[in-house]
């Protein structure tokens, strides 16, 4: 349970920040709230050379809202959100998910960008901006781009983020009045990851879903977007049949492994039942 040796930075700019990643390469590891990295390196699973504490690093926390797009800073703590009222207003499924993460402690130092990039199905938002549509302000050495969350999850603990790169903002277009959303994990416990998690952001005109975002937490080997139940879906007024559709659609996207928390047959049927639990509730918000 000790670490292997590292050498610790703790850079005071963004601009530091990425020259060390630059210079250090695979050898480094950004350092956010601590509460993925640190086990693993505890177990041995990960063995960074260098670690970049980007605690000291200004403008990468806070959450604000322009032009129909609300901005979250990659440091910004899951009690940060949860305490929000920008995102209880705007956005609400985002502390609906984070008061559902770990336990107090955990949601005091972790951040919304380690859980994002750190790239772990288990991970509870990654689902969450599946569902809302968001994109990923990634800042490297020579250049700033802007991914989809859609295609970013390339494996377990692997994403489209470049050994060069911070993740410094996420972006999500802010839900439209007549919006519904809904975030349904089962666990086995206080402070559990999701045995199966649902998140769904859904926008009704004329009583019909105009829009919809449905998502998978530790469903498979990343986090699994919905888009054929998503289809189905769209254009359409639920009801008990649809719904019971779109939970089978879940089924069959989903590739969970076997392990403490059930065997595949089981979290399959629990994937459905999360997915229709969460369009529902969805819903009547949204109604
Ligand atoms: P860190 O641990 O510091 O970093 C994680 C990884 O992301 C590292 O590889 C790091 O290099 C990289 N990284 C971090 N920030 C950036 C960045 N800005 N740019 C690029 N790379 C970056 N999470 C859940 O979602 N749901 C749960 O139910 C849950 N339960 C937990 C229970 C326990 C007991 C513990 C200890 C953790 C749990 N977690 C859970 C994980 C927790 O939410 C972590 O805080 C989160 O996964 C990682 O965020 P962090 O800020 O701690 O990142």
């Amino acid at each position: 349970m000790i670490p292997g040796n590292f050498q610790y930075h703790a850079p005071t700019t963004l601009k530091q920040a990425v020259e060390l990643l630059n210079q250090y390469g695979e050898e480094a590891k950004i350092l956010a709230g601590g509460h993925s990295l640190l086990p693993m390196m505890k177990l041995r699973f990960a063995e960074p050379a260098h670690l970049i504490d980007i605690n000291l690093v200004p403008g990468l926390k806070g959450i604000s809202e322009k032009t129909g797009m609300i901005h979250i800073g990659a440091m910004t703590t899951e009690n940060e959100l949860i305490a929000s009222e920008l995102l209880q207003k705007k956005c609400p499924l985002i502390p609906e998910a984070a008061r559902l993460i770990a336990d107090p402690q955990v949601r005091n130092r972790g951040t919304i960008g380690g859980d994002v990039a750190h790239g772990d199905p288990g991970n509870d938002h990654p689902a969450v901006m599946l569902a809302l549509g968001a994109s990923l302000v990634l800042r490297g050495p020579k250049k700033e781009r802007v991914v989809p969350v859609d295609g970013f999850y390339l494996g377990p603990l692997s994403t489209q983020i470049q050994a060069d790169e911070i993740l410094t903002e996420i972006r999500v277009p802010t839900p439209p009045p007549r919006s519904g959303y809904a975030y349904q994990k089962l666990k086995r416990k206080i402070g559990d990851f999701a045995t199966a998690g649902a998140a769904v952001q859904l926008t009704l005109n004329n009583g019909a879903c105009s829009q919809i975002g449905i998502a998978l937490t530790n469903a498979g080997p990343t986090p699994i977007k919905l888009t054929a139940a998503e289809k189905l879906l769209t254009g359409k007024k639920l009801d008990e049949a649809l719904i019971q559709k779109a939970a089978e659609l879940a089924m069959a996207a989903c590739d969970p492994a076997p392990d403490m928390r059930g065997p595949v047959e089981y979290k399959r049927h629990m994937v459905a039942e999360m997915t229709k639990r969460a369009l529902k509730q969805a819903w009547s918000r949204a109604a």
